[in-house]
């Protein structure tokens, strides 16, 4: 693709539904041409305003409050600072690696429990961006075909709720019950044989 077609696609051609297309063709400019996925979901996290609020109010409502009540920080306003005289390179690299391994530690005894009280706070999907599912699938199980007049159709998570996945409609397929049922919340596959913004109205 040429300078001058991309520039067209950006600015007529691009049909959104989120901010995701843009912003990743943005952030490839950025990487000079090409990234990793995972790289670009943490460049995407970055952007996220819910999740830094999120994690604002976790910070403010516990950790914050703990670690003053010890005397290891003080906060004042939104500046929270460590509680500690100058400390040398050499102390900053201890106390660093002791943090550094309290974390690995953790997370190795509790796996994705770590983050799981976060998922399970997930609300469901909204009525209306099941409909339009539902409706991109044309009432079929994107897998095997069958229609809603002969089985029980699911909007299932591509990227399992699980591992993070969103209720963003490009996460989510309309899927039959066998098939759903079929697929193990590991596989993310994506059955569908378009994005589902191309059939939108
Ligand atoms: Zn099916």
């Amino acid at each position: 693709m040429d300078f001058a077609t991309l520039k067209t696609f950006i600015s007529n051609d691009m049909k959104m539904s989120h901010i995701y297309q843009p912003f990743l063709i943005r952030s490839l400019l950025d990487a000079d041409g090409s990234a990793t996925v995972r790289s670009l979901a943490q460049m995407l996290l970055v952007l996220d305003e819910s999740q830094i609020a999120y994690y604002e109010k976790i910070l403010k409502s516990m950790p914050l409050k703990v670690l003053r009540g010890h005397g290891v920080l003080a906060r004042n306003g939104e500046l929270v600072t460590l509680a500690t005289d100058k400390l040398t390179i050499e102390q900053k690299a201890v106390l660093r690696r002791l943090c550094e391994e309290r974390i690995q530690r953790f997370i190795e005894s509790r796996g994705l429990a770590v983050w799981d009280h976060r998922m399970a706070n997930r609300e469901l999907v909204p009525d209306s961006i099941r409909y339009r599912v539902l409706k991109a699938a044309n009432g079929k199980c994107v897998l095997c075909g069958v229609s809603a007049a002969d089985a029980r159709l699911h909007v299932d998570h591509i990227i399992p709720r699980s591992q993070g996945g969103s209720n963003d409609i490009e996460n989510l397929q309309c899927l039959c019950e066998a098939c759903n049922l079929g697929k193990s919340n590991k596989d993310d596959t994506d059955f569908r044989p378009n994005s589902v913004e191309d059939k939108l109205p």
